[in-house]
């Protein structure tokens, strides 16, 4: 769908005032209509904006569209998770998983087609990583979604709560993924508190000083090992900028951004990484500091090398961790009936990188002789 109408979905408060203005000569106020149409009642098109001017109406038409990704297909869980696959062109799609519980609704949300993080026990890392995602289409993810459950706004809404735990790697698209979450939490746009919405990394450490005094949200970090020489070869980034420059860049977002905690991930993979020395391990790493522990079983795709760890290993290793100060608890497996599970996500990739991050860290390593 190629046009030279502006895509009004995902432009920042400011950038479509500016537009507005310059492209129509109209006041900032329009603006916020346009906001509010767009994201508090999910409008895709102008026709049904009634409160905006026959006039202003047709000038709209004429430079802009509300573009929105296209549902492939919908699966529904036997634990009410919901997951869609979006169509990002011809051959490209992504995931986005809707996951109810009881007293909050959590969207689930992708920032890349594929992933170059080469995580060996991700399903995403094994299709290869394609593209960015755009602002529209990171945002389009929120917005179909909520046309799609029939959300209402304010008391008794559906989607409660953002995380950025899809497919790719948030802070490796860092230019979109910003601006998107500007939206979410703009009292115009999906009106959500920092706390509500969370970001995952596998750990660009640059990035997360810069986003420490850009953008205030909640940070989690997929940990996955409690020392180098094991995370080296779970989360590859891990020998580019390994545990304690990471952790120290995690208190640092929380000392700028007055934050209470950052929530560290941990898979729990049968015999690699769940014993309980290791559970010691991280306890020292993580203990007096404002850290919470989210053990998550790990869940198998297909090809994969790695096995679940059995749940009283899961259960000895967070009462390790519990009875050392360390605050761990179990996520719960949702939506695996549907592949809708952490690491689960594959979408339909074609791998445009010749060599993917793990492959190229190990290449230097090796032509600088390390190893
Ligand atoms: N790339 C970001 C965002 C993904 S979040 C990041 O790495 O944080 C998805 C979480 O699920 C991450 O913690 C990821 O490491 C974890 N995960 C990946 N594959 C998994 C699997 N097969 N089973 C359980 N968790 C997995």
């Amino acid at each position: 769908m190629s046009s030279d109408l502006v895509n009004l979905l995902g432009l920042p408060r400011a950038e479509l005032q500016a537009f507005v203005a310059e492209r129509l000569g109209a006041k900032p106020f329009r603006a916020r209509q346009l906001m509010k149409w767009i994201y508090r009642h999910g409008a895709a098109d102008f026709a049904t904006m009634s409160d905006l001017a026959k006039e202003f109406r047709a000038a709209l038409e004429s430079v802009a569209r509300i573009a929105v990704p296209e549902i492939v297909t919908e699966q529904l869980s036997g634990d009410g998770t919901r997951k869609w696959m979006l169509r990002m062109d011809q051959t490209q799609g992504i995931e986005t998983v809707y996951i109810p519980e009881p007293d909050r609704g959590t969207l689930c949300i992708s920032s890349q087609v594929g992933c170059a993080m080469d995580c060996s026990f991700c399903s995403t890392a094994q299709q290869g990583f394609n593209r960015n995602l755009s602002v529209a289409e990171i945002v389009g993810q929120v917005w179909l979604a909520q046309r799609e459950l029939g959300d209402p706004r304010g008391e008794g809404r559906k989607i409660t709560n953002i995380v950025l735990m899809g497919m790719g790697e948030p802070l490796a698209n860092y230019r979109n993924v910003v601006p998107a979450m500007r939206i979410f939490m703009d009292d115009l746009g999906y009106d959500l508190s920092r706390r509500r919405v969370t970001l995952s990394t596998s750990g660009l450490v640059p990035q997360i000083y810069k986003l420490a005094e850009e953008c205030n949200v909640a940070l989690a970090v997929s940990l996955h090992a409690p020392n180098d020489e094991l995370r080296n070869e779970l989360v590859p980034i891990n020998r580019k900028h390994p545990i304690d420059e990471l952790l120290t860049a995690c208190w640092h977002y929380l000392d700028k951004q007055n934050g209470r905690s950052v929530t560290f991930e941990y898979v729990m993979l049968d015999g690699i990484n769940d014993r309980p020395e290791h559970a010691r391990q991280l306890a020292r790493l993580l203990r007096g500091r404002p850290a919470k522990l989210n053990l998550i079983p790990f869940n198998v795709f297909p090809g994969t090398r790695y096995r679940r760890s059995p749940a009283a290993a899961i259960v000895r290793f967070r009462d390790i961790l519990n009875e050392s100060g360390v605050i761990a608890t179990i996520r719960r497996t949702r939506g695996d009936d549907i592949d809708a599970a952490c690491g689960q996500l594959a979408g339909r990739v074609t791998d445009r990188t010749v060599v993917r991050l793990g492959k190229r860290l190990m290449a230097s390593e090796r032509s600088v002789g390390v190893r």
